[in-house]
């Protein structure tokens, strides 16, 4: 069938997947919720979206993306130390919680995993929680379409209920 759709860069892919790590733990999977993206367009992790050119509906496929094609290999500058003091009292540290921070010149917003606790400081990581992580992918294709012109321009997919911006 030559004019079967498949996938492409400028086609809306859906997508039903199940994520897992090295271990075999499973930490993300669509559950019904079908993930829809543009591709081509970097919305999904670069190792994923090559691995899905050319299929079409109703195919699955189990990729395993490397660190490097994910969300890229542990920084090890990426980390600081700052004063336990920095952090309200209130708030119960442990290694391993993700922090949801603020800049306090730029006022931007970034995360930030606590690494570690000592007596009097802290050590923040700003690496991406799956840095260095190897994805293992199944995944499966109930939908692909045209992009309309305007997800061309906006660069990613508009869902079913999504408003417009
Ligand atoms: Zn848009």
């Amino acid at each position: 069938m030559s004019d079967e759709l498949r996938v492409k860069d400028g086609m809306v892919v859906s997508l039903e997947y199940v994520l897992r790590l090295d271990d075999g733990e499973i930490i993300d999977a669509s559950e019904g919720d079908v993930l829809e993206y543009l591709h081509g367009y970097g919305q999904i992790i670069p190792g994923l979206e090559k691995a899905l050119v050319g299929l079409a509906v109703g195919d699955s496929k189990k990729v395993t993306v490397p660190a490097s094609e994910a969300y890229g290999e542990v920084d090890m500058e990426a980390f600081e130390i700052v004063p336990r003091s920095m952090f309200p009292d209130d708030l119960e540290l442990e290694e391993g919680l993700e922090l949801s921070l603020r800049d306090v010149e730029t006022d931007e917003p970034f995360d930030a995993t606590i690494a570690e606790i000592r007596e009097t400081e802290v050590m923040l990581d700003f690496n991406h929680p799956l840095a260095g992580e190897t994805l293992h992918f199944e995944v499966t294709i109930p939908a692909i379409r045209l992009a309309t012109e305007e997800e061309l321009a906006h660069g990613h997919a508009h869902g079913a209920d999504d408003h417009h911006h």
